[in-house]
């Protein structure tokens, strides 16, 4: 696959970034594409390596050195039909996903890995501008119908596997646009959102309807969707979020992450908000989470022209390279730098936010910190101890919790009866995703708790098989690893 001598002739070369200065003045994506001849290079250094362990890395199963092989070939339609084939929307994948793949990939062992994530976009870019990426209609229909709650990349996958299997699909989403945390997470300087129109217009013309404003639940029965579906998936995400209850955490100026971002990407979007507005323009801002979401935090203040922005992390520094209890080819907890990060953020790591200070008003204007230890013993979970003496005030006027999800709602669950699993989210086996409830389905973060893009549309893939088969008996659609070549 590739060039057989291609990772010995060409280094690793990822996409440029735009300036800070510049980048920080709009919302829009700052990558600097790669040359063709580049892309090729990059795909040549996809070795005969054997046992593709990329593969496995990917949780879609991507036949990633067969799209490489393309690629470097200059092949690109033919690179597209590969990777669409166990990848419904890598358009998504290639902008976002932290590519376990890349770890993965043989020549990581010694040396950077292939692109792959990268090449990924460029192919999913391509087929796009060369119209290769055309609406799959099915010949024949089942008279089936199925509801998907959920239009996250999770709900997005299963209804676009559960159209091409034949049966009459309607998507419904609570939001006023469809996309999920795709479109009111992530900031549009990671991926705009005309990338996810322009997939959603081609998923209308399959077939597929979407009924957005829907909450199922609350503005829409769920005795309503069962009585007038022969099969239900949930993909509802997991929106839980993380609180923090120490003193002051009711001030003005402390804020979930979620609001800040949901808010922002409407805004950005020209769309309505009814809540206060939060904004980081002129502020001091602290973002209380080291993960992607506080990432995104940062990046967005930075936008808004923050003052400054601080990040804290409880956990401690990670290191930059793999250590040797983290071997390849498994996903490495390392210290990872965002493009967010890189923009001006100062990072703080173990170090736990004890209380926030405000004012008389009521308004925010400093936390309290403390220095905290971990201790690791053998078989035991990890130990955190405060450091005494270490106290310290910082002020800030913004404060934003980036503290992770702790499960799904439950309300859903509540009114059809589903089991919730240890973790608070609704219990389905990888094994069929389907619930306690006979023609219940569930997939993506609702079921396995907040994860990865790549994950939802794994698990949408993979729940629209047992559907399939739970209303037909068998189903053509295929499974993991299996791969659907014709397809784009
Ligand atoms: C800020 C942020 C940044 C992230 N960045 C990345 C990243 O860079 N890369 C990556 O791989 N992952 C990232 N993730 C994780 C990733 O976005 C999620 O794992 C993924 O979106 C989960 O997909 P899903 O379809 O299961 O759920 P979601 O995307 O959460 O979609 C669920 C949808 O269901 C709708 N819904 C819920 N209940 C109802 C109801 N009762 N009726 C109707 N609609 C309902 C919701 O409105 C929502 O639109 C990020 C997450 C966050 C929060
Ligand atoms: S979806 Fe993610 S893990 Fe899979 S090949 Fe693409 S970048 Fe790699």
């Amino acid at each position: 696959m590739g060039k057989i001598t291609g990772f010995l002739e060409f280094k690793s070369k990822s996409e440029d970034y735009e300036p800070v200065e510049k980048r920080v003045e709009n919302y829009k994506e700052f990558t600097v594409k790669l040359k063709e001849s580049e892309l090729k290079d990059q795909g040549a250094r996809c070795m005969d390596c054997g046992i593709p362990f990329c593969h496995s890395g990917c949780p879609l199963g991507n036949l990633i050195p067969d799209f490489n092989d393309a690629v470097y070939q200059g092949k690109w339609q033919k690179a597209a039909e590969i990777l669409h084939g166990t990848n419904n929307f890598p358009e998504f994948t290639g902008r976002l996903c932290p590519a376990p793949c890349e770890e993965a990939c043989v020549l990581n062992i010694n040396e950077d890995p292939v692109t792959i994530e990268n090449i990924e976009k460029n192919i999913a870019e391509e087929a796009f501008k060369n119209g290769w990426v055309k609406p799959q209609i099915p010949e024949h229909r089942t008279g089936k119908k199925v509801a998907v709650i959920g239009s996250g990349p999770a709900g997005l996958a299963a209804a676009q596997q559960l159209n091409r299997a034949g049966h009459e699909v309607t998507v419904y989403e609570r939001d006023e646009k469809v996309g999920g945390l795709l479109r009111y997470g992530i900031p549009d300087f990671k991926m705009e959102k005309n990338v996810i129109d322009r997939r959603l217009e081609v998923l209308e013309q399959e077939g597929i309807k979407f009924i957005t404003n829907a909450h199922v639940g609350k503005n829409i029965a769920i005795e309503e969707v069962k009585l007038n579906h022969d099969s239900i998936v949930l993909c509802g995400g997991a929106t839980i979020n993380r609180q923090l209850p120490i003193k002051g955490a009711h001030l003005k100026g402390v804020h979930q992450a979620m609001d800040f971002l949901s808010q922002n990407n409407r805004r950005v979007d020209g769309l309505k908000f009814s809540e206060n507005e939060i904004s980081a323009k002129g502020k001091n801002v602290v973002v209380i989470g080291g993960g992607d979401t506080g990432s995104d935090c940062i990046g967005t203040s930075f936008r808004q022209g923050a003052e400054s922005v601080l990040n804290f992390e409880i956990l401690k520094k990670a290191s930059v390279d793999r250590t040797a209890d983290q071997p390849w080819p498994y996903w490495p907890m390392k210290l990872r730098t965002t493009s967010s990060h890189a923009e001006g953020a100062e990072r703080e790591w173990s170090i736990s936010t004890k209380e926030f200070l405000g004012d008389a008003q009521g308004n925010l204007v400093g936390l309290i910190t403390t220095e905290v230890e971990w201790t690791h013993k053998l078989g035991e979970r990890p130990l955190l101890e405060e450091i005494p003496g270490t106290d310290k005030r910082w002020d800030c006027d913004l404060a934003l919790l980036a503290l992770g999800f702790t499960g799904s709602e439950t309300t859903l669950a509540e009114q059809l009866g589903l089991k919730m699993d240890a973790r608070t989210n609704i219990h389905a086996s990888v094994n069929d995703y389907q619930s306690n409830v006979p023609g219940i389905f569930v997939a993506g973060d609702m079921r396995r708790g907040q994860s990865l893009i790549v994950w939802a549309i794994s698990e949408g893939r993979e729940a629209a098989y047992y559907v399939d088969k739970y209303l037909m008996g068998t189903s053509e659609l295929p499974l993991k690893g299996e791969g659907d070549l014709p397809r784009i």
